[in-house]
């Protein structure tokens, strides 16, 4: 079988690192890929991803069989559509199913009609009605554009006049079209954690969990990111809880979906609340995450390959995926400057000797400069370890990553705090 995978990070290395292996894969293409891609197969830096009749014609040209895409935009902006109409065959969900992602009042409406637990809400267009909302409501509260803003479009604010003034911002126009709607939420209470389904339209198997840290610095401090490491399994997520997302949360989604007449394929990824009154949606993501990606994939035991088959062809009941490795984790090593703009060009060696250290190395915003590898954007490595608990993975990964010779580069130096110390507890 001919694969091509849709993407350029690190996800996207772990992805192909995975699909490499399977004895089902004839030959990887990564469209565009990066340089820890390449060592995997064949990268297309040519070709427009953003082009669906693009990536069509590769397709024919090159007999795919399988197309695989890890990242939200190109699914949001129907890839996966294009895809069937040519009968391709393409793992992910429509891009009315990718609503789940793209909309976040979407799914808030859902939620309320399915009976899914999540936080209140009410959705707003004009700036009046918003503020005379918020005024009626406490601190802290939730504004959030409706859209795809990069991790730009939350604001959970701690005082009414920051809500106010996030209201104006995204409804001023402050994100372009993702912010025309928001939506004004309750302030949910809890540990975070994600939640990961495999789904063929109608049915949906675990597929592991995870979490994450996205603010920039130790203690889980400074800005948002796109995540700064993670972890899995998630410890608070015990097996009753997870029985119970899948019950109470991932199932009457689906069911859901397919009433509506848009079937959800592809991997649902619920970002959680754990609250005292049990498990609440805070939002979905309809793909893999990044790095969340990059510690499920060396756990995964088995073939990924006819998992996402059995996905596309509508029965995963018969799969019940294994996790061979206890427990991984990833720190992202960034660029100077991120997640503001980055400082590019920086050399980065040594990461044979991480990898010799018994390391994945899993790379991001890299590019090849001659025999050098040098940034070339915001997260740029992924250095991810596997143990007997988080606590091992944990220690293994840093002892690799000291081993990489990147002295701009930075990274956060806590990445699984929680999970260690809930289990000194
Ligand atoms: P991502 O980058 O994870 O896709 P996003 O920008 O799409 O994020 P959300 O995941 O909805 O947005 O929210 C980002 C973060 O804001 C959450 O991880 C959570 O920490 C916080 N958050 C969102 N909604 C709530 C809520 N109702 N109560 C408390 N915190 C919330």
């Amino acid at each position: 079988l001919t694969l091509l995978l849709i993407g350029s990070g690190g996800r996207e290395h772990a992805l192909a690192w995975k699909l490499a292996q399977s004895p089902a894969c004839g030959r990887l293409l990564i469209a565009p890929g990066n340089p820890g891609t390449a060592a995997h197969g064949t990268n297309l830096p040519g070709l427009d991803v953003t082009d669906a009749a693009a990536v069509v014609a590769l397709c024919r040209r090159e007999a795919v069989g399988l197309v695989v895409v890890g990242p939200e935009a190109p699914l949001v902006a129907g890839l996966v559509d294009a895809l069937a109409a040519a009968g391709i065959r393409a793992f992910g969900p429509s891009a009315a199913a990718a609503r789940l992602e793209g909309s976040k009042a979407f799914t808030k409406e859902l939620a309320r009609e399915c009976g899914i637990p999540t936080a209140a809400f009410a959705r707003f267009r004009a700036v009046a009605p918003a503020l005379a909302y918020l005024r009626a409501r406490t601190a802290p509260i939730v504004v959030k554009a409706d859209g795809l803003a990069a991790g730009k479009g939350v604001v959970v604010a701690e005082t009414l006049a920051e809500a106010e003034a996030a209201v104006e911002a995204m409804l001023g126009g402050g994100l372009g079209a993702a912010g025309a709607e928001v939506v004004i939420e309750e302030c949910l209470v809890g540990e975070e954690a994600s939640l990961f389904a495999l789904c063929d339209g109608t049915r949906a198997v675990l597929f592991g969990t995870a979490q994450d840290h996205k603010r920039v610095h130790d203690g889980d401090r400074g800005p948002n990111t796109g995540g700064m490491g993670a972890y899995s399994p998630a410890p608070v997520l015990d097996p009753g809880l997870e029985a119970a997302v899948m019950e109470r949360i991932i199932r009457p989604t689906l069911d859901g979906m397919r009433e509506r007449g848009t079937p959800f394929t592809g991997i649902l990824y619920a970002g959680l609340m754990l609250t005292r009154e049990g498990p609440m949606l805070i939002e979905y993501n309809v793909r893999f995450g990044d790095p969340e990606c990059q510690v499920l994939m060396p756990r995964l035991a088995g073939d990924l390959v006819p998992m996402l088959l059995a996905a596309c062809a509508g029965d995963v009941s018969g799969l019940a995926p294994a996790w061979t490795e206890a427990a991984a984790l990833a720190v992202v090593m960034a660029a100077p400057g991120y997640p503001g703009p980055v400082t590019r060009g920086s050399e980065i060696r040594g990461l044979a000797a991480a990898e010799a250290a018994g390391a994945l190395v899993f790379q991001a915003g890299t590019r090849r400069d001659g025999d050098r590898l040098v940034a070339d954007g915001g997260r740029v490595l992924a250095v991810t370890a596997t143990g007997r608990d988080v606590g091992e993975a944990q220690a293994r990964a840093y002892a690799a990553l000291d081993r990489i010779d990147w002295p701009e580069g930075f990274c956060r130096r806590d990445i699984g705090w929680r999970a260690v110390a809930r289990a000194a507890d």
